[in-house]
């Protein structure tokens, strides 16, 4: 399941790639189009080309659109990808195989070498893990490490959240 995240909704953007959903987020099409903002039909017309699914907050678009949009409601991150949870039944389980990277939505690696990065994170962040990731996109290559962010992210969606 693949999805275009409209414009307001950027965190979401990168939890949803973070659990390895390949997200497009609407701002990064910016200079694709050469148009700021992206028009919402123009952002439909690419969804629907790419197979995405469109998710939005804007209930104008919404309502011109129903077909393959998703309208979340209220306000906070968690609350969103509980509300995914419920519709389209997404599983948030941080897999590396799947996991990408949350600022260009390149798939990961797990880095081999610990040494590698060891310029690229703090000394304490260095000295505390033992495995990081790296994105595979070589104009990003952003170091990640399933630290205490990941798992409290994991807790805060645990089966007992959802709420309507
Ligand atoms: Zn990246």
């Amino acid at each position: 399941m693949k999805f275009l995240v409209d414009s307001m909704l950027g965190k979401l953007a990168r939890f949803l790639r973070i659990f390895g959903y390949d997200t497009l987020y609407a701002n990064d099409l910016v200079d694709f189009f050469k148009m700021d903002p992206v028009p919402d039909e123009k952002l439909l017309a690419f969804a629907k080309k790419t197979n995405r699914f469109v998710i939005t907050k804007d209930y104008p678009f919404y309502k011109s659109f129903t077909e393959n949009t998703i309208y979340l409601r209220g306000e906070g991150v968690y609350n969103y990808l509980n509300q995914l949870k419920e519709t389209l039944r997404l599983n948030f389980k941080f897999n590396i195989q799947n996991a990408r990277c949350s600022i260009c939505n390149s798939k990961m690696k797990k880095v081999k070498e610990k040494s590698d990065i060891k310029h690229l994170v703090l000394r304490e962040t260095f000295n505390q893990y033992n495995d990081f990731y790296q994105c595979l996109n070589l104009q990003c290559k952003k170091v990640y490490w399933k630290g205490s962010h990941i798992d409290d992210i994991e807790n805060r969606l645990g089966s007992n959240s959802i709420q309507d």
